[in-house]
């Protein structure tokens, strides 16, 4: 008899990889579907980038890597949190994985015992709550609507923490939401942070480079807090590189420490091409990075301007990464024929069928009666979406 483990049945399937198959089976039966689903920068590689790994094919980079990665793209690493973030970790705080979803997982099976409890600021990303089930740990959602920018305050922080409290996840800037706390906010975070020495703050600055603010700060910056904090970043998303499966956690040397050890028992080190790869996107010129920023700046004008054409859509003015989290409780309780809208959900299943525009459901991110469109495409394709989503909620009545 076959049998699936209780810990696997638990699991919900990524909303967003599951979204984007549905997209894409879709395009592949003939239908002419615009994906808003998945979020992934639409460029290619910067050139410099894939020399880099073509090099490392030729020199045979071939054999496995350390598990905690290239002593050298360890020390690329170090370098790029000193220069741009200002903060100092030694390469032997360092490990490098498959992508900073791999290390964000690697972080809280390496830290939470079962019971403990990890505070998740929602909406938040979908993989943030299924990867603190498979810990055994405890999520504990504090919420932010749309009125208050997606944003927590201190006061919502203070109140969620407990005795059991032994991580908060941040995200900033935010997927889905696009927002992105300024420093006064996160030093609002880390002042009642600091009372609490027993909470280990993870913080996922993967869209720290995507963002349209004149400084972005992560908590890492805060004296009162650093030698708690574990940030997870990685190359997919500032250098356009979701492919090749890098990122890295940085942090105390006993998380990492602990993280190299599991990462040894089941995945070893990351891809020894990717890493060269990404060696060379640190240590390399950096104007890519903000080539694709700007075009992404320019489509969150274009989306955003678009968006106040759907009656009944509330939104934010994102300021980072390249998402819209409209609500879109307004057309539940709306009907086509006899289609009836009875919640987010329908709504996206609906502007699928309908508008052949895939997004995300606002469920899927702990926040029903949302959705999530990723920007991350030309600003042709976010016109025409825009356009038939407007067509279709116009036939809701
Ligand atoms: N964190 C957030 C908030 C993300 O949106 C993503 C992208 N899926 C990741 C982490 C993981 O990125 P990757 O594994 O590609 O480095
Ligand atoms: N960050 C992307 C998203 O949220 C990638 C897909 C995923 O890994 O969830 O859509």
């Amino acid at each position: 008899m076959i049998q699936i483990s209780q810990r696997i049945q638990a699991l919900s399937p990524s909303a967003t990889l599951a979204m984007s198959q549905k997209s894409a089976e879709l395009k592949a039966a003939g239908v002419d579907v615009i994906n808003m689903s998945v979020g992934e920068p639409d460029f290619n590689t910067p050139d410099f980038i894939k020399e880099a790994a073509k090099k490392a094919v030729d020199e045979n980079y071939s054999r496995y890597t350390p598990v905690p990665g290239y002593l050298s793209l360890r020390k690329a690493i170090s370098a790029k949190l000193l220069r741009e973030n200002h903060v100092e970790y030694a390469p032997e705080q360092i490990v490098v994985g498959n992508g900073a979803k791999q290390e964000l997982c690697n972080v809280l099976l390496a830290c939470i015992n079962p019971g403990d409890e990890v505070i998740i600021p929602v909406p938040a990303w979908v993989s943030y709550v299924e990867m603190v089930k498979l810990a055994e740990g405890v999520t504990v959602e504090v919420y932010a609507g749309v009125e208050q920018n997606f944003k927590i305050t201190p006061a919502q922080l203070e109140a969620a923490i407990t005795p059991k409290t032994r991580m908060i996840m941040l995200n900033s800037p935010s997927n889905p939401t696009g927002s992105v706390y300024s420093y006064d906010e996160l030093k609002g975070l880390a002042d009642v942070l600091a009372k609490y020495p027993d909470i280990m703050i993870l913080a996922d600055d993967i869209y720290e480079h995507i963002n349209f603010v004149d400084e972005v700060h992560s908590i890492c910056e805060f004296e009162n807090v650093r030698d708690r904090v574990i940030i997870v970043n990685g190359v997919s998303k500032a250098y356009a590189m979701t492919g090749w499966r890098i990122g890295y956690m940085a942090g105390p040397l006993a998380v990492a420490k602990a993280v190299t050890k599991l990462q040894g028992q089941y995945t070893s080190g990351a891809s020894s091409i990717a890493q060269k790869a990404a060696e060379a996107a640190y240590d390399g010129p950096q104007e890519c990075v903000e080539k694709m920023r700007q075009a992404f700046e320019r489509r969150r004008d274009l989306i955003v301007g678009l968006a106040k054409e759907i009656p009944g859509w509330v939104t934010n003015v994102p300021q980072g990464a390249f998402y819209l989290f409209p609500e879109v409780s307004s057309y539940v309780g709306k009907k086509y024929g006899d289609r009836e809208i009875k919640s987010s959900g329908d709504y996206v299943m609906y502007l699928l069928e309908e508008a052949h525009v895939a997004c995300v459901d606002g469920e899927a991110f702990c926040a029903p009666g949302y959705m999530r469109l990723s920007y991350a495409t030309s600003d042709d394709n976010i016109r025409e979406a825009m356009r038939r989503i407007r067509e279709a909620s116009a036939k809701l009545q």
